[in-house]
């Protein structure tokens, strides 16, 4: 079975042997990093299936860190907050944190959590994407195309990576800075109304194939894929 990989990015040496030893026991390999840095850096060169972030770090904060991963990295980030950072929770979410401890906290609740997101993010797309040939909704990756009932969409580069996003993952929510960075290299500004005018173009068009609304409007978070019309 594929070991769970996490990066550990906290500067307190002894927060770390707890953390590390608590994962380790539990079938996890964990990765430590002191800054950054660092942090950054093994994540634009290995794969890891979470990151835990301090927020307080010798060159710059996690939640910083956190903005920078998300313009090439989906996986799941925690942070550890000190309480005097505890406005700065809400924010930590915001910038596409999935969650947060306070410190000081309990090694297991910790790893309990981590399992839990891990849940949310790995398992859901797997179990409630809908076998295509059931809903007449067809992906092609190799040929970046979307059929409905064999019908080509017709999207343009920018819809059609959107749309991959969205589908990749059923029901999740992506805010519309996450789904920009999906489309980043088309776009430098960060401006919510370019995602919406790609979003009612994907849904024109899925309109025109006789589909139903198959994204979802999630007032004030975003978009997700809705299978569940299909
Ligand atoms: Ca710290």
């Amino acid at each position: 079975m594929h070991k769970m990989k996490i990066l550990l990015l906290e500067d307190e040496q002894a927060i770390a042997e707890t953390i590390i030893y608590a994962f380790e026991s539990d079938g996890f390999s964990v990765s430590h990093v002191n800054t950054c840095q660092a942090a950054e850096q093994r994540l634009r060169n290995e794969a890891f299936d979470f990151g835990i972030f301090d927020v307080g770090l010798p060159d710059g904060t996690g939640f910083d860190l956190c903005k920078e991963v998300r313009t090439f990295s989906q996986i799941p980030i925690l942070f550890l907050t000190a309480r005097a950072e505890e406005i700065d929770r809400v924010v930590g979410l915001e910038i596409g944190g999935d969650d947060y401890v306070t410190k000081p906290f309990s090694p297991r609740e910790l790893v309990a959590r981590v399992k839990a997101i891990l849940r949310r993010t790995n398992m859901a797309p797997e179990q409630s994407t809908p076998p295509e040939a059931t809903t007449g909704f067809t992906h092609n990756a190799q040929k970046c195309l979307f059929l409905f009932h064999g019908k080509n969409l017709e999207l343009t580069k920018a819809e059609y990576q959107l749309l991959r996003a969205l589908h990749s993952q059923p029901e999740r929510v992506f805010n519309r800075d996450q789904l920009l960075t999906e489309i980043s290299d088309d776009y430098g500004a960060a401006m919510d109304r370019v995602i919406d005018a790609h979003v009612k173009a994907i849904r024109a068009k899925l309109r025109n194939a006789g589909a139903p609304d198959l994204i979802e409007t999630r007032r004030g978070l975003g978009y997700a894929y809705n299978p569940a019309v299909l």
